[in-house]
């Protein structure tokens, strides 16, 4: 979901979607949209602590360019009062700061004049927003001031000066917008509060001020019946005749990995959620996880396997070398070239370069590549090495702006823009042409990475 702007406030701008029917007549919805279509969302009681800048007309506008649009208009007539600004994941906050990018001119010029845009079209969304919107030649020129220049950074804390803290996880996936986050809003604190899902809530963070890396979230075992899978990629896969063994949540040990399996009081009966956790600790007797990863693998050429959290750590360490042009990865994702032997990881990068006088070369492009593959695992680099089953990896930079075409194009065909995560490996065809289409460079691996026997243990 996103929550950006809250008074007391949270800037916080929600966006609802239409509801679907599934092929056998169920409706179909994110469970965030089903919260804010609810009577208990609508008719919640007043909570200090969670005061919303969004009037609920525009969090219900299915249409996501308006509701966008008023929220973040509501979110900077009220900038003073506003002491956190977020959403659920990270990346729903990175998006609202394009959004603001993209049309800070038009929310000016509305503050300034006092009239809404007419691109807003929604009956209840004038009507509510006609009560809020006064002329303020002041308020204008300062977002006037502060949104045309070049440099964004510590565009948060700026534009909304009484932040204390962004309300959005960054643990798991989402730890690569860290630094995104860090740039925007000059290193506000993220406390990550709690691990949930649309089927189920799972655990809540005790100590929300914990460092990114150190989170750990407490179960809450009174949300579902919980049990869990050891996770041992070396293990022989399941079978009928060697079926899992489900542990339950008193049997976990410390430091060891297991894979999630709920049954909720919904209905779904021992569903598996897919992430991989570690045992951290216990508070009293319910076990605290460190989320690791997403657990399917995303890339593989031929015996190798490359997961989300090696392809991330490759990502992190590549982008290293970006720092001395001050650039940054804001968003990737990767797929599986296959169509010329030997296959090849191509992995697209769109990158935020705030100097543009200084923009990496294509020379250390090339050496992005070599440090992603200098990251990923042994086997992936024998088979560069030594087998030359797989060709050189490949950064394909796109146009700034693509990754957001990409997320219109999933919540067009159904996606909900709340829950939406980028998808960290890419096949589907359309897909491909829309990032193909935009790719400003290609970039290669120069060399082969290091690769010895003695290190394949
Ligand atoms: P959704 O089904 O769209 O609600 O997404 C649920 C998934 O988001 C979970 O199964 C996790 O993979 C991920 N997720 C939710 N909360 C967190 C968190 N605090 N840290 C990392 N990943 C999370």
């Amino acid at each position: 979901m996103y929550r950006v702007w809250t008074r007391e406030r949270v800037f916080t701008s929600i966006l609802s979607r239409r509801k679907r029917k599934t092929p056998g007549g169920l409706v179909a919805r994110p469970v965030l949209t089903s919260y804010y279509k609810s009577k208990q969302f609508k008719t919640r009681p007043y909570d200090p602590y969670n005061v919303i800048t969004s009037p609920n007309e525009t969090i219900l506008c299915v249409d996501s360019f308006q509701s966008m649009y008023s929220q973040m208009l509501c979110g900077l007539i009220m900038r003073e009062e506003v002491l956190r600004v977020g959403a659920v994941f990270a990346s729903g906050l990175l998006r609202a700061i394009r959004f603001l990018q993209l049309n800070w001119e038009e929310l000016a010029n509305d503050i300034a004049t006092g009239s809404l845009n007419h691109k807003v079209t929604s009956p209840s969304i004038r009507e509510c927003m006609a009560k809020i919107l006064k002329p303020n030649q002041e308020l204008a020129e300062l977002i006037t001031n502060e949104c045309s220049g070049e440099n964004w950074e510590g565009i948060i804390t700026r534009l909304w000066p009484n932040t204390k803290y962004l309300d959005v996880i960054v643990t798991g996936s989402m730890a690569q917008y860290i630094p995104t986050l860090d740039y925007y809003s000059g290193g506000l604190p993220k406390p990550c509060t709690m691990y949930a899902s649309s089927e189920c809530y799972f655990g809540l963070n005790l100590r929300p001020m914990s460092k990114p890396s150190e989170v750990s979230y407490t179960i809450m075992p009174n949300m579902g019946y919980f049990e869990f899978l050891p996770h041992d990629p070396s293990a022989p896969a399941f079978s009928r005749e060697s079926p899992p063994r489900l542990l339950d949540l008193a049997d976990l040990e410390v430091g060891k990995e297991y894979e999630l399996v709920i049954t909720t009081y919904s209905g779904l009966n021992r569903y598996r959620v897919g992430d991989i956790l570690l045992v951290t600790g216990f508070y009293n007797k319910a076990p605290q996880f460190r989320f690791v990863r997403r657990k399917n693998v995303l890339l593989s050429i031929e015996a190798d396997k490359t997961d989300e959290s090696e392809l991330q750590k490759a990502i992190e360490n590549a982008s290293l070398l970006l720092r001395e042009f001050s650039t940054s990865v804001v968003e990737y994702t990767s797929y599986a070239d296959t169509k010329i032997i030997p296959g090849h990881y191509v992995i697209y990068w769109e990158l935020l370069v705030k100097d543009p006088a200084n923009s990496p070369t294509g020379e250390v492009l090339n050496q992005c590549c070599l440090a992603m593959e200098e990251s990923l695992n042994s086997v992936y680099r024998q088979s560069r090495v030594a087998d030359n089953s797989i060709g050189p990896l490949e950064i394909r930079v796109v146009k700034n702006g693509t990754f957001e075409e990409l997320m219109d194009y999933a919540i067009s065909r159904g996606a909900s823009i709340n829950q939406y995560k980028v998808p960290r490996c890419v096949s589907f065809t359309p897909i491909m042409e829309l990032l193909d289409c935009r790719v400003v460079s290609k970039h290669f691996s120069p060399s082969a990475p290091h690769w010895t026997p003695e290190r394949r243990s």
